[in-house]
């Protein structure tokens, strides 16, 4: 499958107010898949955001974390200018634009003011009976539905647990497996353990038969050296550990969370950490 990632993520800087990086990089990971990374010194979140075009629709996953009042996230304008080219190139007419998240988290959603009047455009609102209608998930959550951009097909397969919304995509084309705040290089919030050991099991179950050729996720916390995190909160992450995971990962967090059974803890990996939020849900 083809398909390349950025040599270099904008990762922040030492000090912020000499950054000189772009609120937003772009990176065409192939001319439909497009990958764009929040500037670490706007918001420490520094999230990945994703555009996925098919020949009738194109899907923007997430529309970033909030930056400092005196800036404008240009998501909108980054987003309008990828759809025109688009247009112009395969001399189609613009595409529609659907407005999904991977979960309804404020690091995940800030954006989404700049969308709701654009013409020819549907946002999911963040919730899970918004999300579960607009894609079709009638078991929720032990369910997936298919959801066609024309010609290019994606799988949703509910998986909460970090949040209850919360869903993973994957792409048929790429093969790539979109797991947002689930599973990334990083720290892997639980707000419900029962709920994420399950979506756990299924999105492995969905591997087993779907050959998975990335896992992406929408934050990088780890460094390169396996087991070690950034301070959460860091805007500068210069050592920081690739976006993307195998898809080994799908099961090495199978195996990690039925491993603990009904004993949830902080579990350490070489490219993420289980962590239970304060308050958790635990059974
Ligand atoms: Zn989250």
């Amino acid at each position: 499958m083809g398909g390349s990632f950025a040599a270099r993520w904008i990762h922040g800087s030492a000090d912020c107010a000499s950054n000189t990086d772009p609120p937003l990089q772009v990176h065409s990971f192939d001319e439909s898949t497009f990958i764009l990374r929040e500037n670490k010194c706007l918001n420490y979140e520094g999230n990945f955001i994703y555009l996925l075009f098919g020949k009738r629709k194109a899907l923007l996953l997430d529309t970033g974390s909030a930056p400092p009042q005196s800036v404008t996230l240009p998501l909108r304008k980054v987003v309008d200018k990828l759809i025109t080219k688009r247009a112009a190139a395969t001399h189609t007419p613009p595409v529609e634009l659907v407005v999904a998240h991977t979960h309804g988290h404020l690091d995940h959603i800030f954006a989404d003011y700049q969308f709701v009047e654009r013409p020819g455009t549907i946002v999911i609102e963040p919730g899970v009976a918004a999300v579960r209608e607009f894609f079709k998930l009638k078991g929720w959550p032990d369910c997936r539905s298919t959801f066609d951009l024309g010609g290019h097909m994606l799988s949703i397969i509910p998986t909460p647990g970090h949040e209850e919304s919360h869903i993973a995509i994957y792409d048929k084309r790429t093969r790539i497996m979109f797991t947002g705040d689930m599973l990334y290089a990083g720290l892997l919030t639980v707000e419900d353990w029962h709920a994420f050991r399950e979506s756990a099991r299924r999105l492995a179950r969905f591997a087993e038969s779907h050959a998975v050729s990335y896992v992406l996720g929408c934050h990088i916390e780890m460094k390169r050296e396996p087991r070690q995190l950034y301070p959460i909160g860091t805007t500068y992450q210069p050592e920081e550990h690739v976006l993307q995971l195998g898809a080994r990962a799908i099961f090495q967090l199978r195996d990690a969370c039925e491993a603990m059974g009904d004993d949830a803890r902080e579990d350490v990996h070489d490219e993420f950490i289980i962590h239970l939020k304060e308050g958790a849900l635990l059974s």
